[in-house]
């Protein structure tokens, strides 16, 4: 995460408290999320949407952060190094990042999601 604020300096940009718990969200959690959802990680003095929106823009411009778009909204998670994809569970949502099943030519002219219900889903037997 250290890397990530030297980074904001560097180009300079302020790392502002809600810039930090971001970061520290999208680090904490291993698969992507909504604006929302960050927000409701961040205890006290809870940042306003708009302002999260803003800050991820800007994360997503510096490319320490890649959006997902949804029919569900945009998700957000850290840039990995590596492409891969994404699996959605079409009942409650739940995104994954999965290794990207398709040759590179493919992928390359655009976003693949793949849909599958999750396992939690499956159990409860949660048809949509
Ligand atoms: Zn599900
Ligand atoms: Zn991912």
């Amino acid at each position: 995460m250290g890397n990530w604020l030297k980074k904001l300096k560097e180009k300079g940009y302020r790392t502002t408290r809600t810039r930090k718990e971001i970061l520290r969200v999208l680090t904490f959690h291993p698969v992507p999320l909504t604006p929302r959802q960050i927000r409701e990680e961040i205890p006290q003095r809870v940042p306003d949407l708009s302002t999260i929106y803003r800050d991820l823009t800007l994360f997503e411009e510096l490319k320490i952060v890649e959006s997902i778009f949804t029919p569900q909204g945009s998700f957000y998670e850290i840039k990995r190094p590596a492409h891969h994809s994404h699996l959605i569970c079409p009942s409650c949502y739940q995104i994954n990042c999965i290794p990207c099943p398709l040759r590179q030519e493919e992928y390359l002219k655009h976003q693949v999601i793949f849909w599958e219900r999750c396992k939690n889903c499956k159990n409860q037997g949660r048809e949509k």
